[in-house]
């Protein structure tokens, strides 16, 4: 017997649910002249994506792919978003306080590359929607990352959250720390309704910055961002934004930190995301020194690959530079030799900060 669309999208939630999701909902593929999107493209339009290109790629006709889905995929009439809890029982960042150590973003701390953990969820979730249907002809594409969708956006749009003055989407009961996967699909459902934005008057994301990457609530820009800087960010980071950089060697959840709906996050037991000392708050002497052979067997499946052997060890040294122990001054006279420029370049910067102390 033919399942109704009802029953169709009661089944998605169900095998969400079932596949490990913590949160699930429906977005329109089409989205009209949404304002958070609009925001995309004026985002992109001023530059504050920085070096990120693979946001600002473009169709035939030279539309922005991100600006509106009906450009890249118009037989698309339904978003699946779900949305996969990654906070672990481990401490914030303000909580930590070795000054030998650095500081990895919340998101890199498990062994496995949650691109592939989210991705085999979703699959999941597409067989049993595909064999519910029972419908060959209808179309479906998994997506976490890399498609053609502004995830946070439709989450927003699909119930899941709202997306935040510092960006990111929450959800009410589960906090900002969530992994987003989207499944495209010619099936026209009922959209969910959108969540209702619950930051009120609260400005401590934007206040709590270190960096001043809010040009205002919800506007990034992405080029004085210490995740930009630490990871997507190749060669030498703008000296001015160094000492903001403070002992993040990957990334930055400060603006997360101090959200008050992360306040009573539940923490996720999934396996992949659980971490070791060293992935979140690991040595910096270790770290400047890692040799190619370290860097892949500890970060082979890690997102950490992202930053690269060498944007790590920079990273390392600024956080060197901005920790004031001067023990490390003769691991940066040795670092200020080395035949990576900009590792040699940073330590050379580092030295003058301790010294200046
Ligand atoms: S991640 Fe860090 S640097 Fe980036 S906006 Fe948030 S607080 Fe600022
Ligand atoms: S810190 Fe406050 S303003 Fe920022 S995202 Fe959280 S609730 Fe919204």
């Amino acid at each position: 017997m033919a399942r109704s669309i009802g029953q169709i999208e009661a089944l998605i939630k169900q095998s969400a649910t079932e596949a490990g999701f913590d949160l699930a909902g429906i977005a329109p593929a089409r989205l009209g002249d949404s304002q958070e999107l609009r925001f995309f493209s004026d985002w992109i339009a001023a530059g504050r994506a920085g070096e990120m290109a693979h946001l600002e790629s473009r169709d035939g006709q030279g539309r922005l792919k991100r600006a509106a889905l009906e450009h890249v995929a118009p037989w698309v009439r339904s978003v699946i978003v779900c949305a996969l809890n990654y906070n672990t029982a481990h401490p914030r960042s303000t909580e930590c306080h070795d000054s030998e150590r650095g500081w990895v973003s919340r998101y890199a701390w498990g062994d496995a590359d949650y691109h592939e953990v989210v991705m085999a969820r979703l699959r999941q979730v597409e067989a049993s929607l595909r064999e519910e249907v029972g419908d060959s002809t209808i179309v479906t594409r998994c997506f976490v990352d890399t498609g053609p969708v502004v995830e946070r956006v439709f989450a927003a749009y699909a119930g899941v959250g709202w997306i935040g003055k510092n960006t990111c989407l929450i959800n009410q009961r589960t906090g900002s720390w969530l992994f987003l996967g989207v499944i495209l699909t010619s099936l026209e459902l009922a959209p969910d309704l959108p969540a209702p934005d619950r930051c009120g008057s609260c400005t401590r994301c934007l206040d709590a910055c270190p960096t001043q990457a809010f040009v205002a609530a919800r506007k990034l820009d992405a080029t004085r961002c210490i995740s930009y800087l630490t990871i997507e960010k190749r060669g030498a980071i703008p000296e001015e934004l160094r000492q903001g950089i403070g002992n993040h060697v990957f990334g930055c959840d400060i603006c997360q930190d101090v959200c008050p709906w992360n306040r009573k996050a539940p923490a996720s037991l999934t396996p992949e995301f659980q971490p070791h000392l060293e992935r979140f708050h690991p040595a910096l002497a270790w770290l400047a020194n890692l040799s190619d052979e370290d860097f892949r067997a500890c970060f082979r499946a890690s997102p950490i690959r992202r930053a690269k052997r060498s944007g790590l060890r920079r990273n390392a040294v600024v956080a060197m530079g901005n920790s004031g122990e001067r023990r490390f001054a003769p691991l940066l006279q040795q670092l200020a030799q080395d035949s990576d420029p900009i590792v040699a370049e940073h330590a050379e910067w580092a030295i003058r900060k301790i010294d200046d102390l």
